[in-house]
């Protein structure tokens, strides 16, 4: 399949990595939207948020207990945003689950 984010999982594509487990990656965006911008991915090809199941969920929740652990260790201790995008009206740009970890200022309130 031709996934730059399973590229990236598999180290085809080299990345800036600030975390890994047997499950999860994470790596700051190439494109920063915010002094810090991190995206943490299933290593597992999901394409959305749409395509959670109860089958593969876990995962999901492990992201959570992640993005928590990183926002300490990124300093983001005042707090940050989690976005996801899905779908053609969600703005997704690459169909491979990824969840946006933003901060590091203090971002605005328009979300849409
Ligand atoms: P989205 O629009 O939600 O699908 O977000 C995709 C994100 O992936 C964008 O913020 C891109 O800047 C980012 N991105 C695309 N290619 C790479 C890459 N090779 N390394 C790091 N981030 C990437």
């Amino acid at each position: 399949m031709d996934c730059i984010f399973c590229k990236i999982a598999n180290g085809e594509i080299p990345s800036n990595k600030v975390y890994e487990d047997e499950t999860v990656l994470a790596f700051h965006d190439i494109t920063p939207q915010a002094p810090v911008h991190v995206l943490v991915i299933p290593k597992q090809h999901i394409s959305s948020m749409a395509d959670i199941t109860a089958e593969n969920s876990a995962v999901v929740a492990h992201i959570s207990e992640v993005i928590a652990s990183l926002a300490k260790e990124l300093g983001l201790e005042n707090g940050f945003r989690v976005i996801t995008n899905s779908g053609e009206d969600g703005a997704q740009s690459v169909k491979h689950l990824h969840f946006h970890v933003l901060g590091g200022k203090k971002l605005t309130e328009k979300m849409a």
